[in-house]
């Protein structure tokens, strides 16, 4: 049995629905942020948290886990730069009791949802996992704290591992029947479709200053169900004993700027954006763009979807569920 911890947020519930056509799966989420209905019915759901040890124990003393895919940190980074404690709470102190219960049950296999932000502001066209960590913001340093303890972990106490540093995760489930539903949303393509089904007056672009080509930020936009399949395959890695520990990032390798992501979504929809352009947001790098070569190597990886399906997949989610 797999525990799925945060399978009823975006990435976990869309990550579950794969899963459980392979593994019985066991979704632990307190519903913060997540969403009951969005988890698969197949899968056994308790609502609880990571932080509390009772919650954990009445899972891992009912049901022979094997592995534990960790998707319950915080991750936003305009919120983490105001609440840290917050980010620092939940994302470390929360995992730190997490994996003291798997230890306490000898469950050695560990998936973690990492970041970009763990880079901060690389100077690389496209970053590789060697590249310096240097966090500029609690969201990612508190990523990369779990890091640095999930590596002493490896060592001393022989936890395999592997860390996923994501990119910008968008898009639906191909069924439609689930699909980003953040409350209140930050995120630019949910924000440009909500806008594009009248939901909202106008998009704000924030930043036309940046050292990029049209002056916004340029981000590596990832589908959700790429990010689930890499996620199968880091887990049966582990399982079959082909990966002892391993960090990998996730992105398509391609780069677009804000502007870019408004026009393809106008593009898809066939309709038009009223846009205001403000000041910078705090706490953005000018481009992160991911180089997935590692994983395709190690584990034979690599995104599937383009901006333009992850655009179509979430128009189909929005128009159809979120009013
Ligand atoms: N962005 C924007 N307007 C919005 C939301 C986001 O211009 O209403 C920009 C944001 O500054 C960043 C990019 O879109 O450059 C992606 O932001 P998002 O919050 O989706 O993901 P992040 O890169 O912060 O993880």
């Amino acid at each position: 049995m797999i525990l799925v911890v945060g399978g009823a947020g975006y990435i976990g519930s869309h990550l579950v629905k794969e899963l459980v056509k392979k593994e019985q799966v066991i979704v632990l989420d307190n519903l913060s942020t997540g969403h009951r209905y969005l988890v698969d019915e197949r899968a056994v759901f308790v609502q609880g948290d990571l932080g509390n040890r009772a919650d954990l124990d009445a899972i891992f003393e009912k049901y022979p886990i094997k592995a534990v895919m960790h998707f319950a940190a915080n991750s936003l980074v305009g919120e983490s730069v105001i609440k840290p404690l917050k980010y620092y709470q939940n994302n470390v102190a929360g995992t730190l009791t997490l994996l003291e219960t798997m230890l306490k049950y000898n469950v050695k296999n560990f998936i973690f949802s990492s970041t970009a932000a763990t880079y901060g502001i690389p100077n690389v066209e496209m970053i590789t996992e060697d590249c310096p960590t240097n966090p500029i913001n609690p969201d990612g340093r508190s990523k990369l704290m779990v890091e640095q303890i999930l590596a002493d972990f490896a060592a001393a106490y022989s936890l395999n591992y592997v860390v996923l540093r994501y990119f910008n995760a968008a898009g639906a489930h191909e069924s439609a029947e689930i699909g980003e539903n953040h409350n209140p949303e930050t995120h630019l393509i949910p924000i440009v479709l909500q806008h594009l089904l009248g939901q909202r007056e106008k998009i704000s672009v924030f930043g036309t200053d940046y050292d990029t080509p049209d002056g916004t930020c340029i981000r590596d936009y990832i589908h959700v169900t790429d990010l689930s399949r890499a996620h199968i395959f880091a887990l049966e890695a582990l399982l079959d004993g082909k990966k002892k520990t391993a960090i990998y990032n996730l992105g398509n390798g391609l780069g677009y700027s804000v502007k870019e992501v408004i026009e393809t979504c106008e593009r898809v929809t066939g309709r038009k954006a009223v846009i205001e352009y403000t000041d910078r947001r705090p706490g953005d790098p000018a481009r992160l763009v991911a180089s997935s070569q590692k994983i395709y190597e190690e584990l034979g990886w690599k995104a599937e979807y383009s901006l333009e399906d992850i655009i179509a997949s979430a128009w189909k989610w929005h128009s159809r569920n979120v009013k």
